[in-house]
């Protein structure tokens, strides 16, 4: 049987990249996975046979990493969370709110920030502290600009080999981003929220673009809604640098409120964690905790 990738899926059929020749096969699905109810997904790694009449069929689904459900794709490594410093203003609680969420899914989040050009020397030096702050957290930052060109090399060092999703506001540069990166790409990052508005039936496909030897998704990913997946306790775990501290805390699973002896509040306190950071987490529990329950 041959190996392959589903890049697309689309009215009944999925187009898998054959592993070794590199060719993409129209397929049915057909195999025993369908007793289990699974649906094969963009994304997913698959098992495939070509009949004598050229038809093809997915016959088995491999094991998957992870799934996502906005955009449904399979197998997700890696997240750029695509931010522009200005025109739109850069905002850290809508960061801070797509990397809670991104790592609830175990995907790494990669923070790219856009349109640096636009930046005067006097607002270079306002951002460059957060800058600093995320990466000495854990994250990777990169600084773009796809009108100067400058960035993009870096970008596409770290999807190489990789299923990558991109999520942002409109209008931040996700088109313009990955278009500088490959001329050919020629691809718009559609808003699924805009796709949707156009009627309830209106159902837009999934496609896996190549790009610079990684596959990259032409729908942004996740939405400030998904934070409703997570419980207080998880909420915390998915700040790394609260995360990391809380061992410290003098009770288990204290969530950084109002607890005594808090190795978060302490470390806030100090200046060791940015303030905005702590504020978006206790934004986030409150309206977590206030979310009506589910049935
Ligand atoms: P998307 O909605 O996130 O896909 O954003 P687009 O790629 O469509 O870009 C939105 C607007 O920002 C367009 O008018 C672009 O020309 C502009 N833009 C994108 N990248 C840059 C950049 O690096 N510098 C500047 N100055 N403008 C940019
Ligand atoms: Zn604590």
């Amino acid at each position: 049987m041959k190996k392959g990738i589903i890049l697309k899926a689309l009215s009944g059929f999925y187009y898998v990249e054959d592993l070794q020749t590199k060719e993409l096969i129209q397929c049915r699905s057909r195999g025993l996975f369908r007793k289990k109810k699974i649906t094969p997904l963009v994304g997913d790694s698959v098992h495939f046979t070509v009949e004598p009449d050229g038809n093809g069929y997915v016959m088995e689904i491999l094991n998957r990493k992870n799934e996502l459900v906005r955009p449904p794709i399979a197998n997700v490594d890696l997240a750029l969370v695509v931010f522009s410093v200005k025109e739109p203003d850069f905002s850290p609680k809508l960061l801070d709110r797509f990397l809670a969420v991104i790592e609830a899914n175990q995907i790494e989040p990669i923070i790219v920030l856009t349109k640096m050009d636009l930046l005067t020397s006097e607002e270079q030096s306002l951002i460059a502290p957060i800058i600093q702050y995320y990466r000495e957290i854990g994250y990777q930052v990169i600084e773009t600009s796809s009108k100067q060109q400058f960035g993009l090399d870096g970008i596409k060092d770290l999807i190489r080999n990789q299923i990558v999703v991109i999520c942002g506001q409109s209008g931040v540069g996700k088109s313009s981003l990955l278009n500088s990166m490959d001329q050919t790409l020629n691809i718009q990052v559609n808003e699924i929220s805009k796709a949707l508005g156009r009627g309830k039936h209106t159902t837009r496909h999934v496609e896996l673009h190549k790009l610079s030897d990684g596959l990259i998704a032409d729908t942004p990913g996740f939405s400030s809604l998904d934070l409703d997946q997570l419980e207080p306790n998880d909420l915390s775990e998915c700040f790394v640098e609260f995360y990391q501290r809380s061992q410290d805390c003098k009770f288990r699973g204290c969530l950084h409120v109002n607890e005594p002896r808090c190795a978060v509040k302490e470390a806030v306190e100090v200046g060791e964690i940015l303030p905005t950071r702590y504020e978006n987490y206790l934004q986030f529990l409150t309206e977590i905790k206030s979310r009506k329950p589910k049935y």
